[in-house]
C-alpha cells in the first residue's frame, strides 16, 4: 500500500474527517492523525486506522492500541473542545516521546497507567 492508496482508503473509511498530520512511511509506522469530527489528535497505524472495526478511529477516543485498548473516554462537548484535557494529554504524550522522556516519567506526568506506555514503546520498538 502506498501514500496515495492508503489516503484514499482512510477518506472512504472516515468520509474525509480523519486526515495524516505526519508524513506516511509504511502501513505499520505510527502517524499522527487529526479528526475533523470530534477535533482529536491521536496516534494510529495506518493499517489499523483503515482495518478492522475496534483498531480504527472512534470519535472521542484520543488513542487505540494494537488491541483496540483505550487509554480514557473524552468529553464529546464541542463548546469544550479546545480546553479538552484529554487532546491535550495526547498531545503531550506525542511530544514526550518524541523528545525521548521515558515510560515512567510519561505514565508519572500523565497520570495513565506505566502498562500502556510500555505497550506502546514495545509496539513502536522504542525500547
Ligand atoms: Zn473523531
Amino acid at each position: 500500500m502506498n501514500r496515495t492508496e492508503f489516503e484514499a482508503k482512510l477518506n472512504e473509511v472516515y468520509k474525509g474527517a480523519v486526515k495524516p498530520l505526519t508524513s506516511y512511511v509504511s502501513e505499520h509506522a505510527t502517524l499522527v492523525f487529526q479528526c475533523d469530527k470530534c477535533g482529536l489528535k491521536f496516534f494510529g497505524k495506518p493499517n489499523h486506522m483503515i482495518g478492522k472495526e475496534h483498531q480504527q478511529h472512534k470519535c472521542n477516543y484520543p488513542y487505540g492500541d494494537i488491541n483496540g485498548e483505550r487509554f480514557q473516554i473524552v468529553s464529546s462537548s464541542r463548546n469544550k473542545r479546545k480546553k479538552n484535557s484529554s487532546k491535550a494529554t495526547s498531545e503531550r504524550f506525542y511530544e514526550m516521546v518524541i523528545n525521548d522522556y521515558t515510560p515512567k516519567e510519561i505514565a508519572k506526568e500523565l497520570d495513565i497507567p506505566l502498562v500502556l506506555v510500555m505497550d506502546y514503546f514495545n509496539k513502536e520498538g522504542l525500547i
